[in-house]
């Protein structure tokens, strides 16, 4: 019996991007590996169109399954490969492939990428249509809204046969993107975020500030567990620990209730911006979104942002929050969000904190107190921690 036996990963806004494109192919490759490795007897090749797996005996679905969270794809097609290119041999086959499929109408659609093949496109779609209605009783021919759609790509060394086609992920494939200091708190947005910055090639490195013993240890866990489900994406995620718990003091003996968060909250981008220029990210990232709490305030924000001259990313910043709460059930991360856990933002939280803070009040109160000690202090004592789904990532340069 004829089979459906590669998948042939198409590529999408990669397609686009130049001299560029090869070195993305790459990576993509390399990341197709990556996440294939579980799977024994598959065969992955790469050609500058598409990237290739023949499937041998090994079932189709958790392999597409699997490479549909690989960032990078734009789509996946279940192809018959066929290297006798003749078009009595293609009609054959394409007869007995649309046989195994269920529906009433077809449609063929002929793409020639081979631009030596003898017969041009139409051609071969009315030679491949005739056969297919001549030696079958119950199919016709729907150009619009067809049962099956019948896809043929002419190439030089094969003729690609396919009707069944499924989305991949989009974005650009992970690595291609440099990398950004990824604030992670251990809530349910800044999983999001990072996810949201992975699928557009962007690798992370993380930090948190921990603030023990407000803070307990249960959040460092907790950490692990959401990166281990990242890992999924990125093999290998550094986490930097950040001990917060001074810096916090010092502000709570030193600044107006009101302002704590936003004070506390210029530290943290303080101390994000050192280690992001220590670890040569560009950018720093975080959950952040748009009005969701005091500290998100686009005044806030400004006035937050004004310690640092770098780059803040934050993916979240327009999404509502029960679309975050989507796409972290959808990758995996929601459960372990929702875990009962203090975050240094959340103790000693103000009955009132500033929606719109201003620049000099911050200004006045860090002259109050010598924090620069202390923000290298938390720097030297930072402790890192490496989350991996493998060990072969250790020789991984990140
Ligand atoms: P999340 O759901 O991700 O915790 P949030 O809605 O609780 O976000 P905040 O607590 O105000 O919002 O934090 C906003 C962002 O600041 C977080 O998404 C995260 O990027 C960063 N952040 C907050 N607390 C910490 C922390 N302890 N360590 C590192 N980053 C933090
Ligand atoms: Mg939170």
């Amino acid at each position: 019996m004829i089979t459906y036996d590669h998948i042939m990963v198409r590529f999408g806004e990669l397609s686009t991007k130049g001299k560029n494109k090869i070195d993305f192919i790459r990576v993509l490759y390399k990341n197709i590996l990556r996440a294939l490795k579980e799977f024994s007897g598959l065969e992955i090749y790469m050609r500058h169109d598409h990237i290739y797996v023949v499937l041998h005996d090994v079932d189709y679905k958790p392999v597409i399954e699997r490479l549909q969270e690989v960032s990078g794809i734009q789509g996946l097609s279940l192809v018959h490969k066929e290297k006798d290119r003749e078009i009595e041999n293609i009609k054959k086959v394409a007869l007995e492939l649309i046989k195994q499929e269920k529906g009433k109408t077809f449609k063929v659609k002929v793409k020639r990428v081979d631009k030596k093949y003898p017969m041009v496109s139409d051609e071969i779609t009315r030679a491949v249509a005739g056969y297919i209605l001549k030696n079958t009783e119950n199919l016709s021919v729907d150009v619009h809204n067809p049962d099956i759609l019948l896809s043929i790509e002419v190439k030089e060394e094969a003729i690609y046969i396919f009707s069944h086609t499924y989305e991949g992920a989009g974005g650009y494939p992970l690595g291609v993107g440099g990398k950004a200091m990824h604030m992670l708190s251990g809530g349910i947005d800044s999983p999001v975020a990072a996810y949201l910055l992975m699928k557009r090639g962007v690798q992370i490195e993380c930090i948190h500030f921990a603030s023990p013993p407000y803070t307990q240890v249960g959040v460092i866990y907790k950490l692990e567990d959401l990166l281990k489900v990242l890992n999924k994406y990125q093999a290998r995620i550094r986490l930097h620990i950040i001990p917060f718990t001074k810096i916090q003091e010092a502000i709570y003996d030193h600044t107006d209730e009101s302002y704590c968060i936003t004070m506390m909250r210029r530290m943290m981008f303080r101390l994000a911006d050192r280690l992001a220029k220590m670890r040569h990210c560009p950018v720093i990232s975080s959950g952040e979104s748009v009005g969701q709490v005091a500290s998100q305030t686009l005044q806030s924000m400004r006035v937050i942002n004004e310690v640092t001259n770098m780059p803040i990313i934050r993916p979240c910043a327009t999404m509502d929050k029960t679309d975050i709460i989507d796409t972290a059930i959808k990758i995996g991360t929601y459960d372990i969000s929702i875990r009962p856990f203090i975050d240094c933002c959340t103790i000693f939280t103000p009955k009132s904190p500033k929606t719109a803070p201003k620049l000099e009040d911050c200004l006045k109160y860090e002259e109050e107190f010598d924090y620069e000690p202390l923000l290298k202090e938390a720097l030297s004592n930072t402790e890192v921690k490496f989350i991996s789904d493998e060990e072969e990532a250790k020789d991984e340069l990140l």
